[in-house]
């Protein structure tokens, strides 16, 4: 394919660069977009993770679009319904024939003259490289690698005879019927893979190094049902997501302001779901406070329900090594397993691994600032999806899409062409990511930074940033300019 130009180029064809495209074809008609996706599939982490029982936990009426109602009465939905969701909106939105499969960004270039980027792709099907220049480049890559989970270095693993499987590798063919399962790892993943794999297993074995809060919250919403009920679709999707927005809102600053009352809060529901003398303390007590880490979900508790049906059973232990047949822990116990499953996480990863120019110069992006938590100090007519990490992901990334739209309309209605963010004038910085899970802290120091406050503070609160990014100014710590100007000159300090 000829080099060839678009207005914005969007990066990634999963829940948020969908999005992007519908907000960028309703709110900018006039726009011309690209979406360069790497894979040959729509949806993303939707598509990618195959293992039994993925399923989001969000709720959906905060994980689905502000402008697409999730009509489907589960509330906590599986990986199938998500993804089917996600392509259905491509579909209705006429987004699909915008998208570029196979192409994975790997570069991209900015120069003020033209006030242009060059993105340099490569076809992973035919090994080509492609070359296709915009206006303004929108990233939508998610945040972890695709190639590759996380698995740490486990002692004597080599000599293990069992199957070893990590859960963004799941492969189709893998027969657990009857057989003994051990799933290493506490989160999100963990949580959902021990009670799906139960069904058929001989017996399933969560083994965790530390505990992780978990909480059981029913599958289906009453009040959603109630709302679908009586009201049309839209309005019923709109109150059902507020009272969500405003559920998960109160319980994130309850967590904050009076951590030992959550702590106690979650510990005695967990009691009231297993079996008496269950020591929750060991296993369902973590050292740290509510949302230092995120809370793990469990529908209708379906984690607790295997635990007190014996079929599955946790630890919490640390691995002294693999055996041939399963895993010596440090206690000295051993545990049998036909299979092991690396539930151990994410390997986190910035813009899809592409790497940044501008006008000549390498953008490190350890050393730059996020502005209003979408855009870099220094780059011009760039921004970014990173969703919330105490809220629905697709919250954030709805008003990202909105607030770039109002920026290029902006541009067009004053006859300019560069918008760039100008550093804050302080060393007062933190790491983007406020969570302390291992997948953070392992990458935090190659990521972005954010500032003491607004609008280079990340606050991780919606309502908040609905005022600030949907009605808030477009001109705060920011610079405008016409092609021509280097970015350079825009370099220089804002207040923080
Ligand atoms: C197992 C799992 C469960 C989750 N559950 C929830 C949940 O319940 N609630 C929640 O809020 N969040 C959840 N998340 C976070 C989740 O990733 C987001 O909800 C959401 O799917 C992110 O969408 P995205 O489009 O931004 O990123 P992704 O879904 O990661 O999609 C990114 C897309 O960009 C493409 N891409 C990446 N780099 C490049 C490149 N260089 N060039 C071209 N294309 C590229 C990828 O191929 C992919 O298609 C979960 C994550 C995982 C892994």
């Amino acid at each position: 394919m000829a080099a060839d130009h678009v207005d914005v180029l969007i990066v990634g064809a999963g829940l948020s660069g969908i999005g992007a495209a519908v907000h960028l074809g309703r709110d900018c008609p006039g726009k011309t977009y690209a979406v360069l996706e790497a894979r040959g599939a729509i949806g993303g982490t939707w598509d990618l993770f195959r293992y039994p029982g993925i399923r989001s936990d969000s709720d959906m009426y905060t994980l689905g679009y502000s402008f697409k109602p999730w009509t489907d009465p589960k509330a906590i939905a599986d990986g199938d319904s998500i993804r089917a969701y996600v392509r259905q909106t491509a579909r209705e939105y006429d987004v699909e024939r915008h998208i570029r499969f196979h192409h994975r960004a790997v570069r991209a270039e900015w120069d003020s003259a033209t006030a242009r980027w060059t993105v340099h792709a490569r076809r992973d099907d035919t090994g080509e490289d492609v070359t296709i220049t915009c206006g303004f480049l929108f990233t939508n890559s998610g945040y972890y690698r695709y190639d590759s989970g996380y698995t740490p270095r486990f002692p004597g693993v080599e000599r293990y005879a069992g199957t070893l499987v990590h859960p963004q590798h799941w492969p189709d063919d893998l027969d657990y019927t009857g057989k003994r399962v051990v799933v290493i790892g506490s989160g999100a993943t963990a949580v959902t893979l021990v009670p799906a794999m139960a069904e058929r297993a001989a017996h399933v074995t969560m083994l965790q190094r530390s505990p992780t809060y978990v909480i059981a919250l029913p599958s289906r919403d009453p009040f959603a049902d109630a709302a679908r009920r009586w009201l049309p679709p839209k309005a019923a999707y709109t109150v059902a997501r507020w009272k969500n927005v405003a559920l998960g809102v109160a319980n994130f600053q309850l967590s904050r302001r009076a951590p030992g009352v959550v702590k106690r809060f979650l510990r005695r529901a967990a009691k009231g779901r297993l079996p008496a003398g269950y020591d929750v303390e060991r296993h369902f007590s973590p050292r740290y406070d509510p949302w230092d880490q995120r809370l793990c979900v469990v529908p209708d508790g379906d984690l607790f329900t295997v635990l007190r049906e014996g079929r599955a059973s946790v630890v919490t232990d640390t691995i002294d090594t693999f055996t041939e047949h399963g895993l010596r822990l440090a206690s000295g116990e051993e545990l049998p397993a036909d299979i092991v499953v690396t539930a151990t996480g994410l390997n986190l990863l910035a813009l899809g691994g592409m790497t940044l120019a501008v006008d000549g110069a390498d953008v490190d992006l350890a050393s730059t600032v996020a502005y209003k938590g979408m855009m870099l100090s220094g780059v011009p007519n760039f921004a970014m999806t990173i969703g919330y990490t105490n809220a629905s992901w697709t919250l954030k990334a709805d008003l990202v899409a909105t607030y770039v739209c109002r920026l290029l309309r902006h541009l067009d209605e004053t006859g300019q062409q560069i918008v760039t963010p100008l550093a804050p004038d302080t060393d007062d910085l933190a790491p983007i990511i406020d969570l302390q899970s291992g997948y953070v802290l392992r990458a935090v120091d190659q990521l972005p930074k954010q500032g003491p406050r607004a609008p280079w503070r990340l606050h991780q609160n919606y309502p908040r940033d609905v005022r600030l990014m949907r009605h808030g100014p477009l001109t705060d710590g920011v610079r405008f300019a016409r092609a021509g100007v280097p970015a350079a000159a825009t370099s220089g300090g804002t207040d923080a």
